[in-house]
């Protein structure tokens, strides 16, 4: 097991300002009444007893547009955009909760499976992240209860508060061995009184997060809620906006269009997120649309996350950050629909025989 550290609360504003010559630092900064991940050129600004952040880690891999690659009729060339990325500057994204570090290890697998994603590659291969224990809960966050509590890799540098004034520090692959080389003034070696004050931490954490749902049987409930009359009832509430989907770190589908300047010679293909809750996204030629009615939208998007998901990528498309349901201006819960779902899987004949 790789050696463990621990370093002061009150040096990570000196830790970022020790590495930002090596790295873009990115972390939670406070915007009004909640926080964002933000560029830190004010290193005082960071954040690291935050709750939750509008939008997730995702837009550091999937940028909500991104130009793919630039095209010019006359001269008959195409240029992808990907030498873009490995030429910029390494960046650093510190304070990621287990959760998120779950979504983006679900995108690994979305976008390094069957259809490797060069450019998503390209920013992960150009990204490090420091991850940060959660050990109170967040206000509609419910990641204990669809197992995304807790990580054992996908970071490079994970911290655990274990008292007022320290983080207990793990190290998760070469890139952290890096980092700690980098600033190694500010790591001391950890001691057995640390390693029993992590353990505490962790029975706080395990004992103060919350399991409110519980998704044991959640395909099985979805194979029997096809024609469940929440689904009318949810398409009648929802308006479609898409906001969380926008907001979810593990949403990630993106529309491609072509952009001509004016000469109509030149121009750039772009990707930008899309998502299945809007009305043209499944609209095909012949203006057929095979998802036109908002019930069929949200239930599509529910059954792709919890059950689709686990086939395509051997997980759920739910990290239980609760982002959708701070998001959504009608007051949505997709907590409470599973458990609805749970609940007439609990009060079906089949399961009260069985
Ligand atoms: S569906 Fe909602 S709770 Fe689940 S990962 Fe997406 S935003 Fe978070
Ligand atoms: S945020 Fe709410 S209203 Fe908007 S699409 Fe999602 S569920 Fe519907």
């Amino acid at each position: 097991m790789s050696p463990t550290y621990t370093i002061k609360k009150e040096k990570m504003q000196q830790f970022v300002e020790t590495i930002e010559d090596e790295y873009d630092v990115y972390g939670p900064v406070p915007r009004r009444t909640t926080h964002v991940f933000d560029k830190l050129d004010d290193p005082s600004l960071l954040d690291l007893d935050y709750d939750s952040t509008i939008m997730s880690p995702k837009k550091f891999f999937l940028p909500a547009e991104q130009n793919m690659l630039l095209f010019d009729n006359e001269s008959g060339t195409v240029k992808d955009t990907i030498d873009r990325i490995e030429q910029m500057k390494p960046r650093l994204l510190l304070g990621i909760h287990s959760c998120d570090i779950n979504g983006m290890l679900f995108l690994d697998r979305v976008f390094g499976g069957k259809y490797e994603d060069p450019y998503y590659q390209a920013y992960r291969e150009n990204t490090t992240v420091i991850g940060l224990n959660c050990i109170e809960p967040c206000e509609n966050g419910f990641c204990r209860s669809v197992n995304k509590n807790f990580v054992l890799e996908g970071y490079d540098l994970f911290l655990t508060e274990i008292s007022d004034s320290h983080y207990y520090v793990h190290v998760g692959s070469p890139k952290g061995d890096r980092l700690l080389s980098l600033a190694s003034e500010f790591f001391t070696r950890a001691t057995p009184e640390d390693d029993a004050a992590f353990k505490q931490a962790l029975k706080r954490k395990h004992e103060s997060l919350p399991v409110d749902l519980h998704i044991d049987h959640i395909h099985e409930s979805l194979d029997m809620a096809w024609d469940s009359p929440l689904w009318e009832e949810l398409g009648e509430e929802c308006m479609n906006c898409g906001s969380c989907a926008l907001v979810c770190p593990t949403c990630y589908c993106f529309d491609v269009r072509d952009e001509l300047d004016l000469s109509l010679q030149n121009g750039e293909r772009k990707r930008k997120w899309d998502t299945c809750l809007y009305y043209d996204f499944a609209l095909v030629a012949g203006n057929h649309n095979f998802r036109e009615e908002p019930p069929v939208r949200n239930k599509y998007r529910i059954y792709h996350k919890m059950r689709g998901a686990i086939h395509e990528q051997g997980m759920i498309a739910c990290i239980g950050c609760g982002r959708c349901i701070s998001a959504c201006p009608a007051g949505i819960s997709i907590k409470d629909i599973l458990n609805q779902l749970q609940n007439q899987w609990a009060s079906s004949p089949t399961a009260m025989e069985g």
